[in-house]
């Protein structure tokens, strides 16, 4: 089961991209950025205690998380896009 944050980074992505046209399309760049907003941002949310991984979906479903994954999202999407993996997995 996908946890409230994935859902709500997959939800800001779908917005993000189609604001963005020059993103790629394909399936690497979209786990890749979302991949990478989730590692930034899950931190401030989730701790790592028992206690933190249990957010519940109402905590998360706020304004501000929404503002600041897009925040996030938006700095993994430049970065993938700087340097998309799609090209070169074996020259890594
Ligand atoms: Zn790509």
């Amino acid at each position: 089961m996908k946890n409230a944050l994935e859902e709500i980074a997959d939800e800001v992505f779908e917005q993000l991209r189609s604001r963005n046209a020059g993103f790629c399309d394909c399936l690497q760049c979209r786990d890749d950025a979302i991949t990478h907003a989730l590692n930034k941002i899950r931190p401030r949310y989730i701790s790592g205690s028992p206690i933190g991984s249990a957010v519940t979906r109402v905590a998360l479903s706020q304004l501000q998380v929404r503002a600041e994954m897009s925040v996030v999202l938006l700095d993994a999407m430049r970065r993938v896009q700087a340097r998309p993996r799609h090209l070169g997995t074996v020259a890594g």
